[in-house]
């Protein structure tokens, strides 16, 4: 694949209609498609809520559907706000999928996680639209092993996972200089992309412009913005001392 590519909107795009231009169809995890080309478009959403739609956005304009997996117990969002809410909405609207990342190491046996992500999955899809497909959140390498979660579809089992051609952006690999994404592409390949949404942004960031806008925009100054604006105590401290974020 092309190497004049980052990690801005742009080349996500870029990187998408190659694959177009190759002849890949979308098929979501777990649809049970078996003909063609297929490309299963998937995205672990570990941080950056505020990075899912323009991504989604943008998979939508080419026509393409995508898995969006979203961690129930996250410490930077929260699946029952307003926001998230209505992100999971839109993503739905557009056709897209939203499943369960889930975080296999804070249980002490596999049954009291089956029986977790079950009561996590009750509650959740009382209000939003989840289906019943979910991935593992840095997973141990047994978890890579076509593990059975009964009555879901595992992103890692089989089909997505080691019977197909599989990259993805973790630790920010440019996955795009990959010698096996182009020979995938080449040898009609099945291929299943797993992106992250915080990587990915308007213009292409460095590791410290990274870092600064998961503390400012995500983290701990994102909550001083939230009391300054919500609690008459803190409306008054000086601008400098709280970074504003935007209504995303
Ligand atoms: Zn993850």
């Amino acid at each position: 694949m092309k190497v004049d590519l980052d990690f801005s909107y742009r080349s996500y795009e870029k990187i998408l209609r190659e694959l177009i231009n190759n002849n890949y169809v979308c098929s979501l995890i777990g649809d049970g498609e078996t003909t063609g080309k297929l490309l299963y478009l998937r995205h672990d959403v570990d941080t950056d809520f505020l990075g899912v739609l323009p991504l989604a956005t943008i998979e939508h304009s080419l026509g393409l559907k995508s898995t969006w997996y979203f961690l129930p117990d996250c410490p930077i969002y929260n699946m029952c706000s307003d926001n998230l809410r209505r992100i999971i909405r839109r993503l739905s609207e557009m056709g897209h999928q939203i499943g369960l990342h889930i975080d296999a190491t804070q249980y002490g046996s596999f049954q009291e996680m089956v029986d977790s992500i079950e009561s996590q999955y009750a509650f959740l899809s009382s209000f939003l639209p989840i289906s019943r497909t979910l991935s593992f959140h840095k997973p141990a390498s047994w978890l890579l092993n076509d593990v059975t979660i009964p009555n879901w579809v595992n992103a890692y089992q089989k089909e997505y996972y080691s019977d197909v051609v599989y990259v993805s952006d973790s630790n920010r690999r440019e996955f795009w200089k990959e010698e096996r994404l182009s020979r995938a592409i080449d040898e009609n390949r099945l291929l299943t992309l797993l992106t992250h949404p915080l990587w990915w942004k308007k213009v292409s960031l460095s590791s410290t412009e990274l870092f600064e806008y998961t503390c400012k925009v995500l983290g701990c100054d994102a909550v001083g913005a939230y009391l300054k604006a919500t609690c008459k105590v803190y409306s008054q401290l000086e601008p400098h001392l709280l970074v504003e974020t935007n209504d995303h």
